[in-house]
């Protein structure tokens, strides 16, 4: 199997892969990204300012809206109308640099107004760089944009000015916060890591080696463990599992020993009466044989039952659905154990409708209905009385076997289903009993979706019944 992290460490790799990817992405966009964002911040605003200026150019007003593009924006603006300029503001992006446009000579200046009129859109952008002193590291980015234009006084242009300084500086002193950021970060992923690993992770851990046990059907659970919801039904199921893991074996050592139990018993009759007949010949009568037919038809109902009831809980039988009258097979199959409950010194009272029809497997059905007859006559003879009832209540027909015998405790009435459990392990089985009945019942029932179950109080009795939907025919 291949060697897995444990969460400890996956949960510290996801912690750090964040780390980085979010110092990463602050290193490009504060240094890297920061210069570019930064002039083409400044482009777009000198250009809304070139605009600003060009709609007012015939204004009146021209000098108050240049005034307030310019104070808001750190740029300075420089109009010509008909080869004059026209504006008053002289002061610059910084007042210490002052407006470039005012100190630049006029053939310069002329330079720009041309490149904008050989243009395509009447406008040229410039953006030079100029060292403020040579000793200096920091150089200005001059941004310098031109528009022309023809007005009803003739040609016009609107020169914008700003200025960037480079932020070389600024990125580096970024870059070393980013640095002290890193390590505060490593510091609280460190602690993070520590902080989850004892909240989410060591419960698990803590599970998982209490679970080492489970094959055993042991599982303790630790409370400390339940420290969130997942955990805590993380344990449930493990408590859950390790009883039925001791359940399963309990069943599996049970069946083991009634299995082979009861194969003994047939066994040694046929292997004892077989012997005796052929050591005496005298013995060899047709009571005998009868005997080691019997067994012999025991050992193979018992060996039947057992593969019939692995081929249903695989789901490997199909039945043979039929629409039938469940009160005269009720009453058929009563009539079969009247003799055997005379026997007994039991009577037996049938209560059906004239006909009930239902849908199902005849056989399968049969097969019910002898299983808890069998079982009342076995269990409940000495009640003197069983009493089969078939009766309807809302849109289903409700069979019911029920007799007074010794009952069945509530510890043990969830079991009884269950393959080859036996209340009391030394009641001797009724002829022809298997010991899965009950197991195949419950399959059979569960194959045809009804609804069954049984009551029972010790020492009075107890009522076997199911319930199939009614069929209207
Ligand atoms: P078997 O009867 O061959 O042991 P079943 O599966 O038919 O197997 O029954 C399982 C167990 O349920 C029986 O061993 C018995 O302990 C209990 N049981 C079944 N029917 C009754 C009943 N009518 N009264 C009391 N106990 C019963």
């Amino acid at each position: 199997m291949k060697k897995l992290n444990s969460l400890g460490w996956v949960i510290g790799l996801c912690l750090s892969a964040f780390a980085i990817l979010v110092i990463a992405l602050l290193f490009f966009f504060q240094t890297v990204l920061l210069e570019p964002m930064y002039e083409y911040n400044q482009v777009q605003t000198v250009k809304t300012v070139s605009n600003a200026v060009s709609e007012s150019i015939g204004a009146s007003d021209l000098d108050d809206v240049i005034y307030e593009a310019t104070s808001q924006t750190d740029t300075c603006v420089r109009v010509f109308r008909s080869n004059e300029y026209v504006t008053t503001d002289q002061t610059g992006p910084s007042e210490n640099v002052g407006c470039l446009l005012y100190r630049m000579p006029l053939n310069e200046i002329g330079e720009y107004i041309v490149k904008a009129e050989e243009s395509e859109d009447q406008t040229h952008l410039a953006v030079t760089s100029e060292r403020r002193d040579p000793s200096a590291k920091n150089r200005l980015k001059n941004i310098i944009y031109t528009r022309v234009m023809d007005t009803d006084f003739g040609k016009a242009a609107v020169m914008v000015y700003s200025n960037i300084s480079s932020v070389s500086a600024a990125s580096r002193t970024l870059a070393s916060q980013l640095l002290y950021i890193g390590m505060i970060m490593i510091l609280f992923i460190c602690l993070l890591t520590y902080v989850l690993y004892r909240v989410i992770a060591r419960p698990l851990v803590q599970i998982n080696r209490n679970a080492k046990t489970l094959p055993q059907g042991e599982y303790t659970e630790d409370p400390k463990t339940n420290r969130y919801r997942e955990a805590q039904e993380l344990n449930q199921t493990l408590n859950t599992a390790a009883e039925d893991i001791r359940k399963a074996d309990r069943a599996k050592r049970d069946l083991i020993a009634n299995v082979s139990h009861d194969l003994r018993t047939p066994l040694t009759m046929i292997s004892g009466y077989g012997e005796m007949m052929l050591d005496l010949p005298d013995e060899k009568t047709d009571e005998n044989i009868h005997v080691i037919v019997d067994e012999a038809h025991r050992l193979t109902t018992l060996v039947n039952d057992l593969l019939d009831l692995s081929r249903m809980q695989e789901n490997k039988v199909s039945l043979n659905m039929e629409i039938f009258d469940i009160a005269e097979m009720i009453r058929r199959e009563t009539r079969k154990y009247e003799g055997y409950a005379q026997q007994e010194g039991c009577t037996i009272e049938v209560h059906t409708d004239e006909h009930a029809w239902v849908s199902g497997d005849i056989s399968r059905m049969e097969q019910v209905v002898n299983n808890f007859l069998s079982n009342a006559l076995n269990y409940g003879a000495g009640g003197g009385k069983i009493i089969v009832r078939q009766t309807h209540h809302d849109g289903y027909v409700r069979t019911e076997v029920r007799d007074f015998g010794e009952g069945i405790a509530p510890e043990d009435i969830r079991n009884i289903w269950d393959r080859y459990y036996k209340v009391d392990k030394t009641h001797v089985r009724a002829s022809g009993g298997s010991g899965s009945g009950l197991a195949i019942v419950k399959e059979i029932l569960e194959l045809h979706h009804a609804k069954y179950g049984v009551s029972s109080q010790l020492h009075e009795g107890s009522t076997f019944w199911f319930e199939l939907e009614e069929q209207k025919i």
